[in-house]
């Protein structure tokens, strides 16, 4: 039996901020009132007009990090890092750090990935690294 490999779209976490359709304003996490012209956000999209997804990743600079070490069951690691970047477009997020000695300021890439290890709590959330 041939399979058509080429109908599956490989699974690509991805992570986005959201843009005011109003004032053009980019938020992450998705806020539900624009944090600049208050301008209202409907997930449903049922009453306000939805808001554009504008996908989060590419080169971003570390703010600072933090280790974690009580850490929930199914995670099988002493601890994890956890960092605080900017992107270039001035968001800031929370995400994984796979860097083993992270320096304030210094450049990464981010990427989106699924950031619990548990199963059947797989959520999509960013991911940093060393670029290059
Ligand atoms: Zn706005």
């Amino acid at each position: 039996m041939d399979i058509d490999f080429s109908q599956y779209e490989p699974f690509k976490p991805v992570v986005y901020a959201v843009k005011c359709p109003k004032c053009g304003t980019l938020d992450y996490p998705a806020p539900m009132i624009c944090k600049n012209c208050g301008e209202r956000r409907d997930p449903s999209g049922a009453i306000f007009s939805a808001w554009e997804k504008v996908p989060l990743d590419g080169k971003c600079k570390l703010l600072g990090w933090t280790k974690l070490y009580a850490l929930p069951e199914g995670i099988e690691k002493k601890y994890l890092l956890f960092g605080v970047v900017e992107f270039e477009n001035g968001l800031r997020a929370i995400g994984r750090l796979l860097v083993e000695e992270p320096k304030t300021g210094m450049e990464l890439v981010s990427t989106a990935g699924l950031v619990r290890e548990i199963p059947g709590e797989d959520v999509a959330g960013f991911i940093f690294d060393i670029a290059g």
